[in-house]
């Protein structure tokens, strides 16, 4: 029997899928166990991660018999896919399947910096009134959404904010001006400094690249509106932390959402931990019960056929 290893939570339900037909070591906390996985991985015909497990150098090499690397996620940073590939190990991703996730999370926090009136419970609760100071909030429709990275997440973020009335544009240098996406989506093609200068709330697609890393700089902050807000949901180190800390600080920007950090957990002394107007949340936008159901669900799927055709 082919043997994989999953090394990050997966959907009991799909563990349960490949336990039919596999050897499955199944442990969710594998990832922080370095010396168990890289024993478990020795005979292991697959493995299965999510964003926290690093593939590459020396548990790639221990991964003496392994054809395939399940990925339980998009982005593929933590896997170092050309030595993969180099090995002749294929490298499957869950492409799509947690889109919609991360988009809703897009839409929400734009929503909630805007309009800025919903963080005010603990202040009610105890018999304030902050009415005059939160009469400023801003609506979501009419408003213009810049999306930089104009991929599967993007186009996705793109039609839920034109739901709620947003105007979209987006910068992306790899979709040409003439590919059919822009005028199928009513999205309007921008550079990145028209981008930055017109849009209400920028919200970043892109994967971490050498190109994408500290695309947000204090430069590219200081083109953006005072009044704009800025979402990360796409990867750690393509915003520079702590030019957005001093930006929020010193009222350039009206606020902003990070889901990723160049650090997972954010460490003790970052600039990020006294800026205001500041959602933080831990690497969760794409992670929803349906969508870790899907993620799961196609991931299985795809690496038993793999196996299994081999
Ligand atoms: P995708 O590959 O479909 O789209 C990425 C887009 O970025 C592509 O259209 C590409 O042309 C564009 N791009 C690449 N380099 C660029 C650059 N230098 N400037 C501008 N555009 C550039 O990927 P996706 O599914 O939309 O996911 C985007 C990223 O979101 C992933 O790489 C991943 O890092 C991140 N993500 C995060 C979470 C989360 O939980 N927070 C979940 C899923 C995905």
């Amino acid at each position: 029997m082919k043997k994989i290893v999953i090394a990050e939570f997966m959907d009991e339900a799909a563990v349960a899928t490949l336990r039919v037909s596999f050897d499955v070591l199944y442990d969710p906390n594998l990832v922080d166990d370095v010396a168990s996985l890289m024993a478990a991985v020795s005979d292991a015909d697959a493995l299965i991660v999510r964003n926290r497990t690093q593939v590459r150098g020396e548990l790639l090499a221990a991964c003496a018999k392994a054809s395939v690397i399940g990925r339980l996620g998009v982005g593929l940073d933590n896997i170092d896919v050309t030595a993969c590939e180099a090995r002749g190990m294929k490298v499957i991703a869950a492409t799509g399947a947690n889109a919609l996730a991360v988009a809703e999370y897009v839409v929400a926090t734009v929503m909630v910096l805007l309009r800025g009136a919903y963080l005010s419970g603990a202040e009610v609760a105890v018999g304030k009134w902050p009415r005059p100071r939160l009469s400023e909030g801003r609506e979501t429709a009419g408003r213009t959404l810049g999306l930089v990275g104009f991929g599967g997440i993007g186009q996705l973020t793109a039609k839920l904010a034109q739901a709620l009335g947003m105007h979209v544009v987006a910068y992306d240098p790899l979709v040409p001006p003439d590919a059919p996406v822009w005028a199928a989506s009513g999205v309007m093609r921008r550079e990145l400094d028209e981008l930055l200068a017109e849009a209400d709330a920028v919200s970043l697609h892109v994967p971490l690249t050498a190109q994408t890393r500290g695309l947000m700089d204090a430069a590219r902050i200081g083109r953006m509106k005072a009044e704009a807000v800025l979402i990360n949901s796409s990867r750690g180190g393509i915003v520079d932390e702590a030019a957005l800390a001093e930006a929020l600080g010193s009222g350039k920007l009206a606020g902003a959402a990070l889901d990723v950090f160049e650090r997972e957990p954010l460490p003790n002394g970052s600039p990020l931990a006294s800026a205001s107007n500041l959602i933080l949340t831990p690497h969760i936008g794409g992670v929803t019960r349906e969508s870790n159901i899907r993620v799961s669900t196609m991931i299985a799927a795809k690496v038993a056929s793999f196996l299994q055709a081999a």
